[in-house]
């Protein structure tokens, strides 16, 4: 089953076309990654997912419904995002800014009910902020600003979550501790990533984008190969087999280094992967 199907989506700013006819599916209950150099579109796609931008054409369908047709509130019962940049002005304390992931089960001037507060108390502890509710969010650390706006969009309580490279700013403790908590949760989850050890850890599917246009989709076996890193990434990168989860390890290597004199990683019978053909 698909929880989300993007049909031939375009998108431009000023007469630049940023998305190039963008097709994909996310199968429900998937973690799905987006892999792709700076520039390549990432943000910009998960934006119009989340609504920020209007596509110019194409379709975004979740679950069997294009969200144009959707109201905003109905939307954000549905799809909780962690943004890339928080550019919250107003300072407001910890605690205010996870309450404010309930404001789609708010009318206006309704008050939190205990349900709410209860939630918010349960989040700010799975992120590791229980003593933080009166602290104010403009002082944070950068660690401590994203797990509170993780908080923020996990009890926004929705099926769907977008995240956009999720981890920046924390420590791999955090780093590892988050994204254990966002898999536990089993729900169907769309993230742009950078790290591609952690893309390997978590994600059940990857697509890779290069300049503004979907180029690959797969299994992490299938999408991770030295070969993909040297096209889209222009690296050279051994890739190897974690024993212990047999999880596909990339290991970076210096621009004059390649595996075998060729660049790319060769069948070794202690497990190591091969190169995998893939269509473009
Ligand atoms: P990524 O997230 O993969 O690093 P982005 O989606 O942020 O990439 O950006 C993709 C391209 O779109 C870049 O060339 C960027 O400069 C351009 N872009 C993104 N937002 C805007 C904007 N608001 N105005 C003009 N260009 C933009
Ligand atoms: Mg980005």
């Amino acid at each position: 089953m698909l929880k989300l199907k993007i049909k031939n989506l375009r998108f431009s700013i000023d007469k630049k076309e940023i998305l190039k006819d963008i097709s994909l599916e996310v199968p429900k209950g998937s973690f799905v990654g987006i892999i792709g150099p700076n520039g390549s579109g990432k943000s910009t796609l998960l934006k119009n997912i989340y609504r920020l931008y209007k596509p110019s054409s194409g379709n975004i369908i979740l679950d069997n419904k294009d969200l144009s047709d959707m109201k905003d509130k109905d939307c954000a019962k549905q799809i909780a995002v962690l943004a890339q940049e928080s550019n919250s002005q107003f300072d407001f304390t910890v605690e205010q800014i996870v309450k404010m992931g309930r404001y789609p089960y708010k009318s206006i001037f309704e008050d939190y009910s205990k349900t709410d507060l209860k939630m918010v108390k349960e989040m700010l502890q799975k992120v590791g902020l229980d003593e933080y509710n009166d602290r104010s969010f403009s002082n944070l650390s950068g660690g401590e600003k994203q797990r509170t706006l993780i908080a923020r969009a996990l009890v926004q309580n929705t099926d769907f979550l977008i995240l956009d490279e999720p981890t920046n700013h924390l420590d791999i403790g955090y780093q590892i501790q988050l994204m254990d908590l966002i898999k536990s949760l089993n729900i169907t989850t769309l993230s742009a990533i950078h790290d591609m050890n952690m893309a390997s850890m978590y994600c059940d599917y990857l697509i890779v984008m290069k300049e503004g246009k979907v180029i690959d989709f797969g299994t992490v076996e299938d999408v991770i190969t030295s070969q993909m890193l040297k096209e889209v990434f222009g690296v050279n990168a051994y890739i190897g087999k974690n024993p212990i989860n047999n999880k596909l390890q990339v290991s970076y290597m210096h621009v004059h280094e390649h595996v075998n004199g060729v660049g790319c990683d060769h069948v070794h019978e202690d497990g190591f992967s091969g190169v995998h053909s893939h269509t473009v």
